[in-house]
Formats: C-alpha cells, structure tokens, sequence
C-alpha cells in the first residue's frame, strides 16, 4: 500500500459490530466480563486499551512500518515512556538541540532518577561514537532540528548504535511518516509530538511511540499501562480524523515552503535561509536520501531582533504562536520565544541569531502568504 492509500485504509478501518465507516469513539473505563478473566474482545480497562486508541495505535504502526504503536497524552508523555524504558544508572546520547522539553526531561527531571544524557551534534555520527559510555543504552536524534533544521542521518547512527548494541529512537515530528520512515533506515524507536503535524488543526495536544519488535513492544506496553500516560478517546479520534488528510496537507505544505524559500532567497533584506530543500543546506543530500520530501518548516535571519520583531508585528496570515505544523501558518522568534531559556551565547555557538525568524508555513493559497511577507519585509 502506498502511503497516502495507507492514511485512508491503514489500521482499523471502521467498526465491525456496526458497519460504522468511522471509528466509533468508545467513550467508556472499564468492560463486562464474561465470567471471571472472560474477555470479549481483549479488553478489560481503558487504562490498559481502548478500542479507539487501538485503532489509532494500529494506524500510526502501519504509516512507520512498525512492529506495534502506542498513543499518549502528549509528544512529551511520549517522549519520557520511553525513556522509562532505563534504568538508574543509564546514560543516553541526544541531539544538541532536541526540542526544548526533550532537553528539560532529560535534564531536570529523568537526571533526578538517575538517567544521564549527553547532547552532540548528530548530523555527524562521529560525535555519536564518540559520547558512548559504557553505560550507555540509547541514542536519539531529531532531524530535522528546530529552528535551523539540522539534518541527522539515521541509517549512519542506527549503524553506530547497532555495533554498540544500544537503541535507536527518532523524533520523528518534523517530517511525519508521509515523507520520512526511519525504521525503514535502521531505528528502533520512532516517537511523535502527533499535536503537530499528524494532528494538523491545532485542535489536539496527543504523543505516538511505535517500535520495531515485539520484545520492545511488550515492554512500552507495560510501561504505558503501568504509568498511565494515556491519550483518551475523544482525541485518539481527533488524531485519526486529522491524519486521514496527512498526505494531501503535507503535499500541500511542501509547495508552499518552495515558493516561500524562493521568495525569500530573492529578497535582499534576508540573509541566511536555513531549510533542507535548498542545495547549499549542509543535510539536503542525507535529508534527500532518507526523506520523500522536505516539510513545512523554515527559518530565515533578517538581520537583527529589532527587524524581526517588526515583520513578527506586520504580518496578517502568519499567527504569532509556538507550536507547528497546522493548517494556518504560524511564525515565531526562537531567540525570544522557544530558545528564550537558552544563555545568549549557547543560542550563538548553535546558529539561533536574534534575527532569526521561524515560520511554519500553512496551507493557505500561497499568493496571499508572499504578498504578506512582502508588506512585512518592507522596511
Ligand atoms: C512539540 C514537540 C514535542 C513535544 O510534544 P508535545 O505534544 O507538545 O508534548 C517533541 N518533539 C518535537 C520535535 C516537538 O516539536
């Protein structure tokens, strides 16, 4: 099945008791027993499954090439079920600028249960290999990055990992399972901030994990079950709804993103354009080779804070906001915003300049978002 037919009919399609074509939202805690331990279906309390997010388990497995998929309250509950997977004592390698509450999980709440992490920059596996300790278990790696879309090989770190017998988890939220599988390419572990993209409307705030085997599938099970992190109903449904329109949005997003970047590389008040798309893009060939397209995000200096906060105050379709990935283009400031908590000269050694600017580009008709970036470049 090709990807945007697997969006469609991936996963549990429909309701078998009814007919019903959509899932039902089984909106229900606990289910009749037929006798002691007699369940019907396998389900005996929505903690442990639900025939929802069941649904929706199956479906984000099918779009990974997984072996089994998992959905939680948030990318974050995610984020931090796996990494109960360690124990105290481990010590797991990550991608210098994960995702700001990746890099808080890790360093101000899973080091208090004595799991460690050291941040390199991935995109050269050599860093990897060179931050293995022996108590190292895993390692995990974001590309593209945000906000200067740094590009990771995974099939280069899968390899490393594999010969250091430790995990390999993707954060795999920036380019979704339409244009990137990276368990194809050698991981083990792919999780999602589904609040971006999958869902799509900024409607959900929902987590997805799917693994490559049935020994981590037992354990992510056990530990999603035992810590409770679970997404309800309601928006598994949601999340399903959003995703059956992954493939025309993505596609959708992607022309945009092109015509901008062109737009933007015309223009002489911009200077720096970071997006994988662009040749010059340090990871466009392994971002061309691991990925089925480029995304929707993009970032861009303009020169200083003081000019990046006037286009931030001029433009009309680009919604002044954190998050990504929606239907409506968004832009945001990273150097004042998402990376504010970053030391002014942590955010220069990565590249994050005050007049960076990040738009996550929507899927309006395109003519109105130049004419808008137009006006508001406009000095
Ligand atoms: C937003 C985001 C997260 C966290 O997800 P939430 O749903 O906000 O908890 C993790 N990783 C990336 C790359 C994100 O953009």
């Amino acid at each position: 099945m090709k990807q945007k037919t697997k969006l469609i009919h991936g996963g549990i399609v429909g309701d078998e008791a009814t007919g019903a074509v959509s899932t039902p939202i089984y909106q229900v805690s606990t289910y009749k027993q037929d006798g002691v331990g007699g369940l019907r279906q396998g389900y005996e309390y929505s903690r442990t499954g639900n025939p929802t997010r069941h649904a929706l388990e199956e479906l984000i497995k099918d779009l990974e090439n997984g072996h089994a998929g998992f959905a939680f309250g948030s990318g974050m509950a995610a984020i931090s079920s796996v990494m109960m997977l360690f124990d105290t004592g481990s010590h797991v390698v990550l991608t210098d600028d994960v995702y700001g509450g990746t890099y808080r999980v890790m360093t101000k709440v899973l080091n208090r249960l004595g799991i460690d992490s050291t941040f390199v920059d991935t995109s050269d596996p050599e860093n990897v290999k060179n931050a293995i300790q022996e108590n190292t278990k895993a390692v995990f790696i974001e590309t593209p990055t945000n906000p200067l879309l740094k590009v990771t090989d995974i099939a280069a770190v899968s390899a490393v990992a594999k010969e250091h017998g430790l995990l390999t988890i993707v954060d795999n939220t920036f380019t979704t399972p339409y244009w990137q599988t990276p368990i194809d390419h050698g991981a083990d572990i792919v999780v999602h901030s589904a609040t971006k993209y999958l869902g799509g409307h900024s409607d959900v705030v929902a987590g997805l994990v799917v693994v490559n085997s049935a020994e981590l599938a037992e354990e992510v099970h056990f530990v999603q079950n035992s810590v409770g992190a679970i997404l309800g109903p309601q928006d598994s449904w949601l999340l399903m709804r959003g995703i059956k329109t992954l493939g025309l949005r993505m596609e959708e997003h992607e022309v945009n993103a092109k015509e901008i970047v062109s737009f933007l590389e015309r223009h002489e008040g911009v200077t720096t354009i970071h997006y994988p798309g662009i040749k010059s893009h340090p990871g466009h060939e392994t971002a061309a080779k691991q990925s089925r397209g480029f995304g929707g995000m993009i970032s861009f200096d303009v020169g200083s804070g003081e000019k990046a906060a006037r286009v931030l105050e001029k433009v009309k379709y680009f919604t002044l906001a954190e998050s990504l990935g929606a239907v409506e283009s968004l832009i945001s400031l990273p150097a004042r915003m998402t990376h504010a908590s970053i030391p002014a000269e942590r955010r220069a050694e990565l590249g994050i300049t005050d007049g960076l600017v990040r738009i996550s580009v929507g899927i309006e008709d395109i003519e109105d978002l130049l004419a808008d970036l137009e006006q508001a470049l406009e000095d």
